[in-house]
């Protein structure tokens, strides 16, 4: 069931359907897709990633040092699904603290992919992802710092929004890196997404980096009947596996069948975008986990003599490789001596990005480009940290920018595995980004 008909449910249908959901997460366990199935509340169930706040939920980031952590207060954007008739129901699992692109680092244990259970979901929101692909979510919430929610969208063969910086409040969400973190939807379709992003978007003075600008309501106004000028990244696109380049080309069919006049356009990308954000992000991460240390969270470890071996013992126990690889990382280039060679540089490479997809918008109202090179990867053919950071290519640029974008299936690969891309947007442009996805999807439609 679509979240827009669930939302039309009267209430002992409700009721109804949650006890039906949590049979089918049952049915489905081996997916692991649910670190939990704790429920808050009786509205329509809505899953939700494991680095969001919900009120009396053991909230934990899928991380070991998080365990015994009870959430004492509701995020901003679960005080607003509540109101809005929707109530909490489970959480997804994830990479560590978010740090990852393939759910495999989750102190739970990998998710599958439903398409095909030797490959990864995506991440860091595999889970929410692999729910709804599953069919064992109607919808779910996911945060997306360098593609979270628009890579494990398009493993799975769903959407995934991340809407523009400033738009949706933080207020709860375990950060990550705190200049780039946003929540969105992940949904069945694009008419869903906009409906539960309309829901969670608006200004909130409890986060200073929430964008206080009048807000109107995406859903009610979609049009997939706008004509629009849309972007396509040549250079882009070459570097692509061949299923990606050909579900480009069907996507650019598309559109101009649709009425839409291709742009034809390069960004310098890849390489810069990459390591921009790998020294953004772990700088960040750095200084937010700080604040892991066994005495304000979690967990903490027993038996050690003091202080200092407190701190040590929690951190080294409960931090899983990957996200102390970062905070070693994002230590490294703050430190005295390398700051101005890499932080500082790193800053100014941002400037150049946002410039660069600025002038992209004098011309187009979007723009296409992929997702991730490829469809999902197998288990474990990302062992080389390296390898697996290089697969963002296609999103990290978009969360430097702070731009919004909306990850959408467009066809299947002979072995039946989706590919997903992306329509990138105006600063709160999201209207823009929706009705565009929208044509999109009426026009390749393959689910
Ligand atoms: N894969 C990216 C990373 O590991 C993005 C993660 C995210 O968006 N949370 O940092």
């Amino acid at each position: 069931m679509r979240l827009k008909e669930a939302l039309a449910l009267r209430p002992e249908e409700v009721k109804a359907l949650r006890d039906d959901l949590k049979k089918r997460v049952e049915a489905k366990k081996e997916i692991n897709a649910y670190v939990a199935l704790d429920e808050a509340g009786e509205g329509v169930p809505l899953l939700i990633k494991d680095n969001i706040q919900v009120k009396g939920w053991s909230v934990t980031s899928a991380s070991k040092i998080l365990q015994g952590y009870v959430a004492p207060y509701d995020a901003t954007v679960i005080e607003k699904l509540k109101a809005a008739g929707l109530a909490p129901f489970g959480r997804a699992n994830m990479d560590e603290f978010a740090m990852g692109s393939s759910t495999e680092t989750s102190f739970y244990g990998k998710t599958l992919n439903p398409h095909d259970p030797e490959r990864v979901p995506g991440g860091s929101s595999g889970g929410s992802a692999a729910a709804v692909a599953a069919g064992v979510a109607i919808a779910a919430l996911g945060s997306d710092t360098g593609g979270s929610i628009r890579q494990p969208a398009a493993f799975c063969g769903i959407v995934g929004m991340k809407p523009t910086y400033g738009r949706v409040s933080r207020y709860g969400l375990a950060a990550y890196s705190s200049s780039l973190d946003q929540i969105g939807p992940m949904t069945q379709n694009v008419e869903d997404a906009a409906i539960l992003y309309d829901i969670i978007s608006g200004h909130d003075e409890r986060d200073s980096t929430s964008a206080n600008i009048d807000y109107t309501p995406v859903a009610p106004n979609l049009d997939a009947t706008r004509k629009l000028k849309i972007a396509v990244i040549d250079n882009y696109v070459k570097d692509a596996s061949p299923e990606v380049q050909k579900a480009y080309e069907t996507a650019i069919e598309a559109l101009k069948e649709a009425g839409h006049t291709i742009v034809h356009k390069e960004l310098m990308g890849a390489k810069y975008d990459i390591a921009a954000y790998y020294i953004v992000a772990t700088a960040e991460a750095s200084a937010n986990l700080s604040r892991y240390d066994g005495v304000r969270y979690g967990n903490r470890a027993q038996d050690v003599k003091d202080l200092k071996e407190l701190y040590l013992k929690t951190r080294s126990e409960g931090f899983g490789e990957e996200v102390k690889r970062r905070i070693l990382l994002g230590s490294f280039v703050l430190s005295s001596g390398y700051y101005d060679a890499y932080y500082l540089k790193a800053q100014k490479v941002r400037h150049l990005i946002k410039d660069e997809f600025e002038k992209v918008f004098e011309e187009a109202d979007l723009i296409l480009s992929p997702v991730a090179p490829t469809p999902a990867f197998r288990f474990g053919e990302m062992a080389d940290p390296l390898q697996m950071y290089l697969s963002d290519v296609y999103t990290v640029g978009v969360n430097l920018a702070g731009l919004p974008a909306i990850s959408l299936p467009i066809e299947k690969t002979a072995e039946g595995l989706p590919v997903g891309l992306q329509l990138i947007g105006r600063h709160f442009d999201e209207q823009t980004v929706f009705d565009g996805a929208l044509s999109l999807e009426k026009a390749v439609c393959y689910n």
